[in-house]
């Protein structure tokens, strides 16, 4: 795994990727469109750092014989400093040290077929390269985080147009509510869901993902 944690100015950042604690459904847009309830609580669920992979503009694989593999584009807050299992709101703040656009890659005909079975979602979010990771902008990049605008486009044209104002659990809350079930280390990653607009990636498409007015990457599905 070649995957090192750093900042847009390619400063490294010295702690080592642990996990990636994702929310589904954090959108209500994106839960209605893949026809899923609303959660009444976060929907949790864990990458392991195994299958994260650094967004370079040379681009990255996709699998090929697996059916439709998906984008979903989503604000990645890094934590910087452990947690504690009922951190205040100042404390979370303290522990953010970096944001950036991600890619939470999903084979969506696999996790149909798991959802169905209701068993878990592994095979279908947790595969090799399954999530593609760009830089950070500095944790005090924003002074509000209920403002942070995250944005997809494929060769040109607009998918996805989010912003973080629209989170079912929002920023903090999340991370908050996180902490209770799963410890958080230095180097952890919390996913923070996708907006609206989400659909299949194919082989040689251009993809650009930014977070709004801080930082803006291209690269390309091989
Ligand atoms: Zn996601």
């Amino acid at each position: 795994m070649s995957y090192k944690h750093q900042y847009t100015d390619g400063t490294p950042i010295h702690f080592p990727l642990g996990k990636v604690v994702c929310v589904g459904r954090n959108y209500a847009e994106h839960a209605k469109e893949l026809n899923n309830p609303v959660p009444t609580e976060p929907l949790l669920f864990i990458k392991p750092g195994s299958c994260t992979v650094a967004l370079e503009a040379d681009g990255f694989a996709i699998p090929q014989d697996r059916g439709e593999v998906h984008y979903e584009a989503e604000i990645a807050v890094l934590i910087g400093k452990p947690l504690s299992r009922n951190p205040s709101v100042e404390e979370v703040r303290d522990a953010i040290s970096g944001f950036a656009p991600a890619l939470d890659l999903t084979l969506r005909d696999v996790q149909a077929r798991l959802k169905e079975k209701g068993l878990p979602w592994e095979l279908s979010k947790a595969f090799d390269g399954a999530y593609v990771l760009a830089p950070f902008v500095p944790g005090d990049s924003y002074s509000d985080l209920t403002d942070i605008g995250i944005r997809l486009s494929l060769d040109g044209e607009v998918r996805q147009d989010g912003n973080s104002r629209d989170m079912l659990n929002p920023i903090i809350p999340l991370i908050q509510h996180i902490s209770a079930h799963f410890s958080l280390q230095s180097g952890d990653v919390i996913s923070t869901g996708t907006p609206v607009g989400v659909g299949p990636l194919h082989s040689g498409q251009q993809v650009e993902i930014s977070l709004a007015g801080q930082a803006s990457f291209s690269s390309r599905v091989l």
